[in-house]
């Protein structure tokens, strides 16, 4: 069973790292992981510029990268404004995010859980309006930084409620790293109970060390779209020291040795990373590959 690598280090990676890359370094990094076989990428964000100055020059990101008919653009956005931006710098895709508990999407998006959903179901009509595919990440599904544990009933209901704006996918995403094998199969258990049929998509980090199992638990469960960002960049907001976004070359070993083709080339994205770090002025990134190589026996690692 193939599985779909959305790269998301434009966006996700980036956004979260305290250097702030030029305009051509962030469309080269675009443009790397287009020829590595990236398919879908989280490119942008438009949000607020005084908020996250990484994403500031979103609009001149999005006027250079390749447009190519099997190369899908996803922008990130919260509101109607960010919308309005995204169309118009011509993305293919729109994600929104809304989070599970109350504390943490006051803090994270100004909102609450009731006033996100409403936001959402005004930005999927508009885009569904305006032509272009539109998902949404549910943000801590599997752990909250400020109320804890989040159950998997929790999820299904928001879910559902999701649901009725009728996304073209749902992102599960362990926004801070907490979530384990058993927990990433009860919550897809929930969600595809409360929303049969809905695509799934799934966003891991692997601050403790999780984030590949919980991938493959992911994958085993069914879901076939998963977030990777090269070299693991983008740390976690919550935990300072800690690691962050699922490395895209370390889940593609993971993917690839288990028989799951990705249609990414390993060796393209251990260079891209190499590359970003370089950029980032990092000399060791999260991602392990990029330290110990592919498999020996099989140098090409294609899948
Ligand atoms: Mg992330």
């Amino acid at each position: 069973m193939a599985v779909e690598v959305v790269e998301v280090s434009p966006r996700d990676g980036l956004q979260n790292e305290p250097e702030i890359l030029s305009t051509e370094s962030k469309v080269a990094l675009i443009q790397r992981c287009v020829e590595a076989g990236a398919r879908r990428i989280e490119a942008v964000s438009f949000v607020r510029a005084d908020r996250v100055p990484q994403m500031a020059d979103a609009e001149a990101v999005m006027a250079a990268v390749p447009r190519r008919d099997d190369v899908s653009y996803i922008g990130l956005v919260l509101n109607r404004r960010g919308l309005d931006r995204a169309l118009a710098a011509g993305v293919d895709e729109v994600n929104c995010v809304v989070v599970t508990t109350e504390t943490f999407s006051r803090r994270n998006q100004g909102a609450s859980v009731d006033e996100m959903v409403r936001a959402w179901s005004d930005i999927a009509r508009d885009a569904h309006a305006a032509g272009v595919r539109v998902s949404v990440t549910v943000a801590a599904a599997f752990g909250c930084p400020f109320e804890g544990d989040v159950s998997p009933a929790t999820v299904g209901e928001l879910v559902r409620r999701l649901t009725d704006a009728e996304p073209d996918e749902i992102a599960l995403a362990d926004t801070i790293g907490v979530g384990v094998p058993a927990q990433v199969r009860q919550v897809v258990a929930a969600v595809r109970a409360a929303a049969p049929g809905v695509s799934l998509r799934a966003h891991f980090h692997d601050t403790r060390n999780t984030g590949i199992a919980n991938a493959l638990a992911a994958v085993e469960a069914g879901v076939t779209v998963l977030d990777a960002s090269v070299g693991g960049i983008g740390g976690c907001p919550f935990a300072p020291a800690a690691t962050g976004n699922v490395a895209t070359e370390d889940l593609t070993y993971a993917l690839h040795r288990s028989g799951h083709p990705t249609g990414l080339d390993p060796r393209k994205v251990i260079e891209t990373a190499a590359w970003i770090g370089e950029q980032l002025g990092r000399t060791r990134l999260p991602a392990a590959l990029g330290r110990a190589g592919w498999f020996p026996g099989d140098p090409d690692g294609r899948s």
